[in-house]
């Protein structure tokens, strides 16, 4: 395991790890929770939820994966961070389940920044009129702490890096308009296992880390 080696490393440019231990089983997060690491982050409510139940409170569970509407509930009452945040429709249902627990959630907005077509994420100009609206400031139990991006799974490094600088751009120029004198905006999320180092390059404050600290995944 390289946690060591990877931490001291982010530690450096003042990076948090959040290490993603999708299909890994709890015994893995507990090897990594006695080197004091607390942030972890999971794709599935479902998987997440089971493994929060089994570990001790004080870890910091990230939601990075799409979230289905319907299962904001099961993780409002304790989730540390959202980053996957792909929709208008998804920050309503966040805010209303985080009131009845009383709760601010802090999330971050997912962009679209890979050139491969994926699925989830805003583009840049749907963020900006979402950020405008009273729907959005009406919101008075979410928090939105940043962006958060993924590139495109590719070999071409030049590539990787101009999607995480256009992101990084968005970043500045939406600090600039929406939060100017609001330090709360201010997570990157970008950058993973394989592209980490060129994202931290480019500006993230918050790298997502799986294969690289737990090993291949195995798909079923
Ligand atoms: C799985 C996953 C990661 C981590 O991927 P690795 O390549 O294993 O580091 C990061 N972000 C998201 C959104 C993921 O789903």
């Amino acid at each position: 395991m390289d946690y060591k080696v990877i931490k001291q490393e982010l530690s450096r440019s003042d990076v948090s790890l959040v290490a993603v231990s999708k299909m890994h089983p709890v015994e893995m997060i507990q090897e990594l929770y006695a080197y004091g690491h607390r942030d972890f982050g999971e794709n599935k409510v479902q998987e997440l939820v089971e493994k929060a139940g089994q570990l001790p409170k004080d870890i910091r569970w990230h939601m990075i994966g799409h979230c289905q509407r319907n299962k904001v509930k099961y993780i409002a009452p304790f989730i540390h961070m959202i980053h996957s945040v792909d929709s208008l429709k998804l920050l309503r249902e966040i805010n209303k389940e985080a009131a009845k627990a009383e709760r601010v959630i802090p999330c971050l907005l997912q962009i679209k920044i890979a050139e491969e077509d994926t699925k989830y994420g805003f583009a840049p100009e749907e963020v900006k009129s979402l950020l405008a609206s009273e729907t959005y400031s009406s919101f008075q139990h979410i928090k939105i702490a940043g962006l958060m991006g993924m590139a495109t799974n590719t070999e071409n490094t030049t590539q990787v890096r101009m999607e995480f600088k256009r992101l990084q751009h968005l970043f500045q120029e939406l600090k600039a308009t929406f939060f100017k004198s609001d330090n709360g905006f201010k997570e990157i999320s970008m950058g993973m296992s394989g592209d980490y180092k060129i994202a931290i390059e480019e500006g993230s404050t918050m790298v997502r880390i799986g294969s690289l600290l737990f090993g291949e995944r195995v798909y079923a």
